[in-house]
C-alpha cells in the first residue's frame, strides 16, 4: 500500500500519514502533526468531571475523577473547549469555555487561580477539598478545569457545575469564599489595580 508523506505542522518533518492525526482545532487551524509531537503537546485545558461520564474521557485519575487533557490538536471534549486570551508577544492564558452545543447547562461555579507554592494555593485547596466533599455526597455533577497560563507559577481553575444544580451549592461556595479567599481578592485587586 503507498503510503503518503505529510509535513508536521511543530517540527515539519515529513512523515507517514499513517504515523500522526489530522486536526482541526477551535480557532479553525487545521493540518497534519505527527504521534511524537502530538503526545508531547502539553494540553491547553484539562478537564476533571466528577459524577459525569457523558464526555469523550480519556482516562480516570487517582482520586476518581474522569480526565480529558485537550490541547490546540484535538477536540476532545464535547463539552468545553478552550480559549486563549493573548496579552502581550508570548503572554496569555488559556481558558475554559462551554461549548454552545453542549448537552449540559453548565454554569460557573467558581473562577479563580492558582499560585503555584503559595500559601494562597492553599487556601484554595481547602475551598476545593470542601466543593468536593459535598459533591460527592451529594452526587452533583461537576467540572474542574485546570487551564495553562504563560506563567508557569499560575494556573486558571474553574468549577462548573449543571445549571438546575447552582442553588444547592451557592451558599457554601459564599461562604468558603469568605473564609478562604478574601485575602487572595485583596492581592489580585492590588496587583491588577481592578
Ligand atoms: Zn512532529
Amino acid at each position: 500500500m503507498k503510503t503518503k508523506k505529510e509535513k508536521c505542522v511543530h517540527c515539519e518533518e515529513l512523515i507517514d500519514s499513517e504515523e500522526g492525526m489530522y486536526f482541526e482545532n477551535d480557532d479553525g487551524e487545521h493540518g497534519f502533526i505527527c504521534e511524537i509531537c502530538e503526545q508531547e503537546a502539553e494540553w491547553d485545558i484539562r478537564i476533571e468531571y466528577l459524577n459525569y461520564s457523558d464526555d469523550e474521557i480519556e482516562f480516570e485519575n487517582e482520586e476518581g475523577f474522569e480526565v480529558i487533557e485537550a490541547n490546540g490538536y484535538n477536540r476532545v471534549s464535547r463539552e468545553f473547549k478552550s480559549e486563549y486570551k493573548r496579552l502581550d508577544g508570548w503572554r496569555g492564558y488559556s481558558y475554559p469555555v462551554v461549548r454552545e452545543d453542549a448537552t449540559e447547562e453548565w454554569v460557573e461555579l467558581v473562577s479563580d487561580n492558582i499560585l503555584s507554592m503559595s500559601e494562597d494555593a492553599e487556601n484554595l485547596k481547602k475551598l476545593d477539598s470542601a466543593v468536593i466533599e459535598f459533591v460527592r455526597e451529594n452526587k452533583i455533577p461537576l467540572a474542574r478545569i485546570y487551564s495553562r497560563s504563560s506563567n508557569v507559577f499560575s494556573t486558571g481553575y474553574d468549577l462548573f457545575v449543571p445549571k438546575k444544580h447552582l442553588k444547592k451549592l451557592e451558599m457554601l461556595v459564599r461562604t468558603l469564599k469568605k473564609e478562604y479567599r478574601d485575602k487572595g481578592k485583596y492581592f489580585n485587586t492590588v496587583a491588577t489595580g481592578e
